[in-house]
């Protein structure tokens, strides 16, 4: 079973990503969980280059940055997790590279979705719960958190497209997209994200 968070800075992802976790573990279920950009020794490289406030990237070179982090990562960690019977849960994978470098700088969809796929090899997840979130608000709680990586200090407008990109996969395919609204309470969005997991645990 292959599950994926996504959403703005600031919407919950690590700590519902870590309720999962745990509850995951208390069933005794064996679980992977990774990341996006990183997961894997050359990822973790590349994640500190993409998050470096001092660099500039253009929008071309950062989206495969983040596609050579995703392909090691679905050949090293998910693929090989995933075919020991494990849950992977992965916070982010090719959805934001849809919201961030599509919607958000506006790369070409079909340059996008054709280097994605030859990055995952089409894998995608069973289940991505997006946790939506206005972009005013996610940027407040990150700020919150400290010292601002490169994206957090870009601008609203450009945090309102990725939101926008996001809630636009979800449009397309519902099946796979549980949309959560990341303003209420921890404990209730815990349980409705144990809700939507749990039926798919034979997986
Ligand atoms: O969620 P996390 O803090 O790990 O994301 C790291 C940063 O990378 C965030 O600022 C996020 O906006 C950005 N990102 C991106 N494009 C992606 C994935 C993440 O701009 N495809």
């Amino acid at each position: 079973l292959f599950l994926t968070f996504e959403g703005p800075e600031g919407a919950g992802k690590s700590t519902q990503l870590s309720r999962l976790t745990a509850r995951l573990a208390q069933l005794g279920a064996p679980c992977t969980v990774t990341r996006e950009p990183g997961g894997t020794p050359l990822g973790t490289r590349v994640r500190e280059v993409l998050l470096d406030p001092a660099l500039s990237i253009d929008p071309l070179p950062e989206f495969l940055l983040y596609s050579a982090s995703r392909a090691q990562l679905v050949a090293n960690v998910i693929r090989p997790a995933l075919a020991r019977g494990e849950v992977v849960v992965c916070d982010r994978y090719a959805d934001s590279t849809l919201a961030y470098q599509g919607a958000g700088r506006a790369l070409p969809e079909a340059l996008l979705r054709q280097i994605t796929h030859a990055a995952t090899g089409g894998l995608s997840p069973h289940l991505t719960l997006l946790l939506d979130l206005d972009p005013a608000l996610g940027l407040a709680r990150a700020a919150r958190r400290g010292q601002p990586d490169r994206l957090e200090q870009a601008d609203l407008a450009f945090h309102a497209r990725v939101r926008a990109g996001f809630l636009a996969l979800a449009e397309a395919e519902p099946a796979r997209f549980l949309v959560l609204d990341a303003t209420h309470p921890e404990e209730a969005l815990a349980e409705e994200i144990w809700a939507a997991v749990t039926p798919l645990l034979d997986r």
